[in-house]
């Protein structure tokens, strides 16, 4: 039995949490393509493994027009689009397709690595290209902490450089965060710093040990329950949503009723805030997307993967069809279906609106419908077996 729609009506789901306008099971309501793995950074916890040279059998200029057609035909309004990397600056012709996808109706957002290339120029030119959205990533309060987790002097001055000139260009700006043992104390600093910028998102992301992450960067799911608490209050001042954490989802719904456990993240968070006004327009409320869910990702090479942390590919778009993969793929569909879940995910009472990180289950394990490894929640039902 699915017990959702008992849950949204007795706890008022239908304003917490929203769904995309189309069908998930018909069309991505993100679709992210990863452009090139070239990047002249060297991030800890690099998905990517960047590289600092483009792959030369990275998807062709041709190709990924095709692509960007495809991603167009899946529905109207189109998916949201995003230029991803690696740093999509060094794809040459990154403003070409940053223009032909703006044309075909797709709403371009780029996601730029803090380098010497994220100049006022490029940017503007981004702009002039149909760019709506540039995402940039911010791990510490500090210079030498996100520098250090960045591996290269200099990127923290550059990234907060880039914040000031997406907001003077008019572009919408979100930040990252990937949220690991070393930045968690600096939670509320980093609100802190966030605040005055105005973002469109503070996307925060709960790492998955894949490509250069390690486990033991990782937070604990005790550590992660203190965080999605603390997320909920810090969303009175600014628009955030939780990448790979689809139990924020849970404890948002559970905070309707129960102020929910105190912890340090935040009492320091109330205290930095005392003098700001809450934002009424702050709260994003979340959207249900999930692996493969509402969401698809597509490597350098053309691979269709569930997610950027899923490492299981549907097909690839050199020989099939983006929106037939996303539809019709064993994988895909099997992503879409909760009941097959396992473990306390699979018992849950929250698992069609969370469902858990299929990412972090299969980096974790192996299997990528065993249980959330970074959720504390205990399911009032018995688990399956
Ligand atoms: S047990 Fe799984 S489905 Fe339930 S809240 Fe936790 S992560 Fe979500």
């Amino acid at each position: 039995m699915d017990p959702l729609p008992h849950l949204g009506q007795s706890r008022g789901m239908a304003s917490t949490l929203r769904r995309p306008a189309s069908d998930n099971s018909v069309s991505p309501f993100l679709v992210i393509w990863e452009t090139t793995q070239a990047c002249d950074l060297a991030c800890r916890h690099c998905r990517a493994c960047a590289q600092s040279e483009h792959d030369p059998l990275a998807l062709s200029h041709p190709e990924a027009r095709r692509l960007l057609e495809q991603v167009r035909s899946f529905s109207d309004p189109p998916p949201l689009f995003v230029f991803t990397g690696g740093d999509p600056f060094k794809r040459a012709d990154l403003f070409d397709l940053v223009q032909y996808g703006s044309e075909l109706g797709l709403r371009p957002a780029v996601s730029p690595s803090a380098t010497p290339l994220l100049t006022r120029a490029n940017l503007a030119r981004l702009k002039e290209c149909g760019a709506r959205a540039i995402s940039l990533s911010l791990d510490a309060s500090q210079e030498q902490a996100h520098d250090a987790f960045r591996g290269v002097a200099g990127s923290y001055a550059l990234t907060m450089r880039g914040c000031e000139l997406v907001r003077e260009l008019g572009l919408k700006l979100q930040v990252n965060t990937t949220v690991t043992r070393h930045n968690l104390a600096d939670l509320p600093s980093l609100v802190k710093l966030l605040v005055p910028l105005e973002l469109m998102t503070w996307s925060v992301f709960f790492l998955v040990p894949t490509g250069r992450a390690q486990h033991q960067d990782a937070i604990t799911a005790e550590e992660c329950e203190e965080v999605m608490h603390f997320l909920v209050d810090a969303s009175r001042y600014l628009p955030l949503k939780a990448t790979e954490g689809h139990h924020y989802k849970r404890v948002l719904l559970q905070r309707q009723n129960a102020p929910g456990p105190e912890n340090e993240l935040r009492q320091e968070l109330r205290g930095l805030s005392a003098a700001w006004p809450a934002r009424a327009a702050a709260r994003r409320t979340p959207m249900h997307i999930n692996s493969g869910d509402g969401f698809v990702f597509i490597s350098h090479r053309g691979e269709v993967f569930p997610s950027g942390f899923l490492p299981l590919s549907a097909g690839n778009v050199r020989r099939a069809n983006l929106v037939e993969l996303y539809r019709h793929s064993p994988l895909f569909e099997l992503m879409r279906n909760t009941d097959d879940l396992k473990g306390r995910c699979g018992a849950c009472e929250y698992r069609s609106v969370c469902g858990g990180s299929r990412s972090r289950a299969y980096a974790t394990t192996g299997d990528p419908l065993a249980e959330e490894p970074l959720c504390a929640y205990q399911p009032e039902a018995a688990c399956p077996a």
